[in-house]
């Protein structure tokens, strides 16, 4: 049955320098479930290596997850690239790797903690995920595209890291499947004020670092299930599967 499904397309776990030690796989998915969402994506920065670890920490439970990763270019734009698979996501991880240079300095900008399923951890990451990777903005948007992904421009209404902010513009050419806004406006007031590229689907993410604020915007969608498929068709707005704007 076609019904709202509520989603929350932009997380970060503790592998993002800037995001909370708390942020492990289970505590992502108690604090969502708890907060009534039913499809999330895990966007660290520049990587999606506690993406599978998320998604099996889910398995058993109501809530889907997706693998995603967000993309420093070197416009220092923040793209958002989900999947519907780790193997996908994976591809632009390496992809990004090899374009990014420098070693994370934990005490300048926080640790960088790989965890498994249980919240156990792993390894700590040794890149400067916090960087920009040497990858234009049109590159990131075509190679997200050629794995299979969405695309999403990541919070266009903060100057710093939006596209907008960074780039004065969306390039018209430039094929981005959403534009996504933060915490600090509605999506109606959103499609107001960026009335010039209302022809996007926009999208309201919590962009959370911190568990309190996962779930502190979020979209609803009409859909038939809460997977990557019925997301593509939903900000295609085809099969009518859709955006809900009018309701927060
Ligand atoms: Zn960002
Ligand atoms: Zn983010």
């Amino acid at each position: 049955m076609l019904k709202p499904f509520k989603v929350d397309l932009h997380i970060h776990t503790c592998l993002s320098p800037c995001g909370d030690l708390k942020m492990s796989p289970r505590a992502i998915v108690l604090e969502a479930i708890r907060k009534g969402l039913d499809l999330i994506a895990i966007c660290d920065h520049n990587s999606c290596e506690n993406a599978a670890a998320t998604i099996k920490a889910s398995a058993q439970t109501p809530l889907k997850v997706l693998p995603g990763i967000e993309i420093t270019t070197q416009e220092e734009v923040h793209i958002c690239g989900l999947f519907d698979s780790i193997d996908a996501a994976n591809d632009i991880q390496y992809l990004v790797y090899d374009h990014l240079t420098g070693e994370n300095d934990e005490t300048v900008f926080g640790m960088q903690v790989k965890v498994d399923a249980d919240d156990y951890v792993v390894a700590f990451e040794k890149r400067l995920l916090i960087g920009a990777a040497t990858l234009s903005v049109e590159y990131v948007v075509d190679a997200i595209h050629k794995s299979g992904g969405i695309a999403i421009a990541a919070h266009i209404d903060r100057e710093g890291f939006g596209i907008l902010g960074q780039l004065g513009f969306v390039p018209p050419a430039l094929e981005l499947d959403a534009l996504e806004i933060s915490s600090r406006m509605c999506l109606a007031e959103a499609r107001l004020n960026f009335s010039e590229y209302a022809h996007y689907p926009f999208l309201q993410s919590s962009d959370a670092h911190f568990i309190e604020n996962i779930g502190r915007a979020f979209t609803n969608l009409n859909l038939y299930e809460a997977n990557f498929d019925e997301l593509r068709l939903a900000l295609k707005g085809q099969l009518r599967r859709g955006i809900i704007y009018n309701v927060h």
